[in-house]
């Protein structure tokens, strides 16, 4: 049995607003903490972190400062907000992260005893920093402090709705499982959670607005369609996993709860349920 609170790590004024972005006017960092029986807490990527707090532009870069416009908060942190909900930092023995964008991976620091699970090929992407692209979406100080890698493999797991393989999580339970969709990110994955006898599919960066995944009639706002190209890896994997993503929210009825990382609107829905009248 898997308790969850969903945490926005990091919320961003971005530069565009409520016409480009978001009709709300910012993004969210929508993280999870997820309470099990017997692997302690567990962190679905973490924010930025209190280092990143502390001194931004040389932390998290000029150009993630200047376009994202993060509200500089040590009290938005996952570390502080863990602490808030009455837990010890220390209990956070895993984080799950869907990659390791700057804005995911900030908070890493946070937790230095936490096992860090990550696919492969985002890690290698991370530490190589082989572009300019990922020499300014990767930061080398957010894991200065000598994490505790798990490194997960391609083409190896199960078939979880559809998609060809899932991956079990060392030391995590069944009801936590990695779902690679790359694009976004070289190794950039989703993360499901079984609970409450729903799934949870935390897409991290696969998309940015829900309207993206929501039908035919895609009205995703034009700055965030830019902001997608622009950072994607591979274009045409992200739009492949679009489709997939659609598909799998038809094919399960809305069964499964499917957000992303920075959609507002989708975390307040969950963060903060509607009650039945
Ligand atoms: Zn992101």
């Amino acid at each position: 049995m898997i308790s969850v609170h969903h945490l926005d790590c990091c919320t961003m004024c971005v530069i565009g607003g409520r016409r480009l972005v978001h009709e709300r006017g910012y993004l969210v960092a929508h993280c999870l903490l997820l309470e099990t029986e017997r692997s302690g807490l567990v962190l679905v990527d973490t924010g930025i972190g209190t280092d990143d707090v502390a001194a931004p532009r040389r932390r998290l870069g000029t150009g993630f400062v200047t376009f994202f416009r993060p509200l500089v908060d040590a009290a938005r942190t996952a570390v502080r907000q863990v602490e808030a909900l009455g837990f010890d930092p220390a209990d956070v023995r895993h984080v799950v992260v869907t990659h390791l964008d700057v804005d995911h991976a900030g908070g890493l620091p946070d937790f230095p005893h936490a096992r860090v699970h990550v696919h492969i090929d985002e890690h290698a992407a991370a530490m190589a920093r082989a572009t300019l692209n990922e020499r300014m979406r990767y930061r080398t100080g957010h894991w200065a402090h000598g994490p505790d890698w798990a490194l997960y493999p391609s083409g190896e797991g199960e078939a979880w709705f559809g998609f060809a393989v899932a991956h079990a999580l060392a030391g995590l339970p069944e009801e936590i499982l990695a779902v690679p969709l790359p694009g976004h990110t070289r190794g950039h994955s989703a993360v499901a959670v079984h609970a409450g006898g729903r799934w949870l599919l935390h897409a991290g960066d696969a998309y940015f607005h829900r309207s993206t995944v929501a039908g035919p009639s895609r009205r995703t706002p034009p700055g965030i369609r830019l902001f997608e190209r622009s950072v994607a890896m591979d274009r045409r994997q992200v739009e492949a996993n679009h489709g997939r993503l659609r598909e799998l929210i038809v094919a399960t009825s809305g069964q499964v709860d499917v957000f992303c990382a920075h959609d507002t609107t989708e975390f307040d829905e969950l963060a903060s349920p509607a009650q039945p009248n």
